[in-house]
């Protein structure tokens, strides 16, 4: 009896919901509905990775969801700068919540990336040290080149800039956090990194750090792309 009741219920409440929802009689919150925009500021939940897929295939709604980042950008013509290479709805960023030294491009789909992980990783992580992260320090963003600079083979996600190079960060207290010096370190800097790193797959698709190769000994590096790797 408690069965049938139950397998009733089963039938009657997902079609008692989804009435609700086609008459409007009830609203999805917007952090539950796959059709509403991303929105950083939220915290990420298991819808979040479809909304930033989304972003790479509307240009429009991609650059209206970075105008909620806290990041000084300004949109970039789009323009083929090679063979295989070139800009597609990328932005010039200037600043995020952090300061970040030169000015780099970043595809929208990537820059809305950077901007959940320094609100939804790094400051967080930030507690281990315990400091603010004020600056970023990066080796740059696009390049008309293949993986690994290699002279063949597939081009790196850097060429159509979807890819960004962090070399470290300042504190707000003045420390310097260095891939290069630290990600083997002991103590709360080496911490702060693995978060950093590990935090990082959330939001972009393929990250490489220093554990993948010799190639990425200061480096992390941060794609969107075809390709999901977190090594
Ligand atoms: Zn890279």
């Amino acid at each position: 009896m408690i069965a049938k009741l139950f397998a009733a219920a089963l039938l009657v409440l997902p079609a008692a919901a989804g009435y609700a929802l086609w008459t409007g009689s009830w609203q999805l919150p917007d952090r539950w509905n796959p059709w509403a925009p991303l929105r950083i500021e939220e915290e990420p939940h298991w819808l979040t990775r479809h909304k930033l897929g989304r972003l790479g295939r509307e240009p429009a709604l991609c650059l209206q969801v970075l105008g909620t980042a806290q990041m000084r950008w300004a949109p970039v013509p789009d323009r083929v700068t090679g063979e295989r290479c070139g800009l597609a709805n990328a932005v010039r960023i200037e600043r995020t919540q952090m300061h970040v030294g030169p000015a780099f491009v970043l595809s929208c789909p990537a820059a809305v990336s950077l901007a959940l992980w320094e609100r939804h990783v790094l400051q967080p992580a930030a507690a281990l040290l315990p400091a603010r992260v004020v600056r970023l320090e990066h080796f740059g963003s696009y390049a008309c080149r293949n993986v690994n600079h290699a002279t063949a083979g597939r081009r790196s996600q850097h060429a159509t800039a979807d890819a960004l190079d962090v070399a470290g960060f300042v504190l707000a207290d003045g420390r310097r956090i260095s891939v290069l010096r630290d990600w083997s370190a002991e103590g709360a800097e080496a911490a702060f990194l693995r978060e950093a790193h590990a935090g990082a797959c959330r939001f972009f698709d393929a990250v490489l750090g220093p554990d993948y190769n010799a190639a990425h000994r200061d480096h992390l590096h941060l794609d969107r792309g075809p390709w999901r790797a977190c090594r």
